[in-house]
């Protein structure tokens, strides 16, 4: 279900155009207010939602959390995302993740592998060597049943 903007909450910062991956976003120039141009190419990435420093972005649920017409927004902090869904009826939940299960800069993303600076080497950073494929057994020899089929 595509984002969608709450002008009354929309301080028209731009940071939702800005943060598009489809470029969908954009201001009304008249009324200062972002609006979802194409809601049909939206890809539901949440990009925009979570980046709204006004919380006015909101995306449409999927009737597996919530019932149809109900909506999701996230407020993200340093540790943790409040996911405040509500409901068509005017009732609101809410919900808090950790936002991750390590402290923030504690991982080390080559840690125990070697980082190569040379392009050209088509080994991944896992590899020690480009793996060699199986041989492949002589048709003729393996399966003399088959050979004399085909001469047949
Ligand atoms: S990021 Fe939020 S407040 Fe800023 S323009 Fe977009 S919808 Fe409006
Ligand atoms: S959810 Fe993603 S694709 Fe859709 S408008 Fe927001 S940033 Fe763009």
């Amino acid at each position: 279900m595509p984002s969608f903007v709450n002008p009354s909450e929309c301080t028209g910062c731009k940071t939702c155009m800005y943060i598009c991956p489809n470029d969908l976003m954009l201001l009304d120039p008249d009324e200062g207010k972002a609006f979802n141009q194409e809601p049909d190419a939206c890809w539901e990435c949440f990009s925009c939602v979570k980046a709204c420093p006004s919380g006015a972005v909101a995306v449409r649920t999927y009737a597996d959390f919530a019932p149809l017409g109900g909506s999701c927004v996230p407020a993200t902090s340093a540790g943790i995302i409040n996911w405040t869904v509500s409901f068509r009826n005017g009732e609101s939940k809410h919900f808090r993740f950790p936002v991750r299960t390590t402290p923030e800069d504690s991982i080390t993303p080559l840690k125990g592998l070697r980082e190569s600076d040379d392009l050209e080497n088509s080994l991944l950073c896992t590899e020690r060597s480009l793996p060699v494929p199986a041989s492949i057994p002589d048709e003729t020899s393996a399966t003399p049943g088959r050979s004399r089929d085909r001469q047949e």
